[in-house]
């Protein structure tokens, strides 16, 4: 997906990065000549579940995802069923729960939904470096690979966790506990149990295994906050026999292909100045309590583009105001440290939900966990979710 063009030109904005914040980034500018560059061409894998949660209104808040779902491959699941370190704790139903798409196939939809705007032109090139230097009293920043250099006015960093952006506005790596590392199994067998499956604090670390319905089988993967006890490889084949066993997934399956990779779960301290936005993982945008991060990745993208087609003035301004919005749903990513929440914290929480769940107004407590983490009704009235009502079972 080259399209062959020179890079000594000049550009209005560069994009780093075209997973979903990146292509939405450019999706949402105007009038502006704009350069997204990557450092592989597309498609190309992503470690990723694919789970687009439901209760956010995709469609109507997303414009290019509307465009490119007719297209987009996905399986649908409606029921959930939690656990805490292989104690069932609850089942929860709902009109809709999350679609699971392959990361391969949506990346590259959103990219070429991207390309087709004719100010959007794209490039593989791997960033290394960022110059700044004043040109008739502006700035302006020299980006380089290390052979070619790329002039532009504005930088979009949606170069994800390990962003050369974000670390360009002197963000340091973040810190054992402020990001979980992920590694998942695709596996292909027949498909009976249409259940996702989410085992908190497996094998008591912080974390939670997932097993995730897809189009040709399941996804089984495991994600761990802080330093694991022992190797990933060995809690996610641990996981995958336990699964096996209990019959979650069939007992023969081939595995297709294993990733692995880390997710954010704290906002940097300098995500935007007036000429660089931070947006995605490249910012620590990603739901604290699962870490999901591809509906906030693209909505801070959507921010980013639409803050500086709107106007060159008071850029950091009007992107931080934009972006609050997204802290609060993503529960409080820059003020909560995840530090707070420890094993016995996540135990009792899971215990005490276990116990109320028997009595009759018991699952308050499953209830408010489901809302703040993973489906809760819309407020918009043209949503399908509006009228939402979650059913918890025992
Ligand atoms: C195992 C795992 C499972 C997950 N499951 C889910 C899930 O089910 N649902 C969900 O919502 N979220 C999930 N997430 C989180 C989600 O994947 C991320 O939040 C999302 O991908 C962020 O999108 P992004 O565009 O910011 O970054 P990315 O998707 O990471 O894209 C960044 C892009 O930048 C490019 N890049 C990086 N460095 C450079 C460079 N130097 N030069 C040029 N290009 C560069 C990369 O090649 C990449 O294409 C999961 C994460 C992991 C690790």
């Amino acid at each position: 997906m080259n399209n062959n063009i020179k890079n000594t030109e000049k550009y209005d904005v560069v994009i780093v990065g075209a997973g979903p914040a990146g292509s939405t980034a450019a999706f949402y500018t105007e009038n502006l000549k704009v350069l997204i560059v990557d450092k592989f061409d597309f498609p190309r894998h992503k470690a990723c579940g694919g789970g687009l949660m439901s209760s956010k209104d995709w469609s109507l808040e997303l414009e290019n995802y509307k465009r490119i779902k007719d297209e987009l491959k996905s399986f649908s699941c409606k029921s959930i069923k939690m656990y805490w370190n292989k104690m069932f704790v609850a089942k929860c139903d709902f009109k809709h729960l999350f679609d699971q798409v392959s990361r391969y196939e949506f990346d590259e939809l959103l990219l070429k939904e991207a390309l087709k705007k004719e100010n959007v032109k794209f490039l593989k090139f791997d960033l290394q470096m960022i110059e700044k230097k004043k040109l008739n009293g502006k700035d302006v920043f020299k980006l380089s690979d290390g052979q070619a250099e790329i002039e532009t006015d504005y930088i979009i960093g949606a170069d994800g966790m390990h962003s050369k952006v974000s670390k360009f506005l002197g963000n340091k790596n973040h810190k054992r506990h402020q990001f979980g590392y992920c590694m998942e199994y695709e596996i292909n067998c027949e498909k009976k149990d249409l259940n996702v499956h989410v085992v908190a604090g497996y094998k008591w670390e912080i974390g939670y295994g997932w097993i995730f319905p897809t189009l040709n089988g399941y996804q089984v993967g495991i994600g761990i906050i802080r330093k694991p006890r022992k190797s990933l490889n060995y809690y996610l084949d641990d996981f995958l026999a336990w699964s096996s066993e209990k019959e979650l997934i069939p007992k023969e399956y081939v595995i297709e292909k294993r990733f692995g990779g880390a997710l954010p779960l704290k906002v940097v301290k300098n995500y935007c100045t007036d000429n660089i936005l931070l947006c995605g993982d490249a910012m620590g945008l990603v739901k604290l309590l699962t870490g999901e991060g591809i509906y906030y990745a693209m909505k801070s993208g959507k921010a980013a583009g639409q803050t500086l087609t709107e106007s060159q003035k008071d850029i950091k301004k009007r992107y931080k105001k934009k972006i609050k919005p997204l802290f609060w749903d993503t529960f409080l990513t820059p003020y909560v440290p995840p530090k707070i929440f420890t094993i016995t914290f996540w135990s009792v929480f899971f215990h005490i939900g276990k116990i109320w769940n028997y009595f009759p107004i018991g699952n308050i407590l499953v209830k408010f966990f489901i809302k703040m983490a993973i489906h809760r009704k819309s407020s918009r009235k043209d949503s399908y979710y509006h009228d939402e009502k979650i059913k918890i079972g025992k």
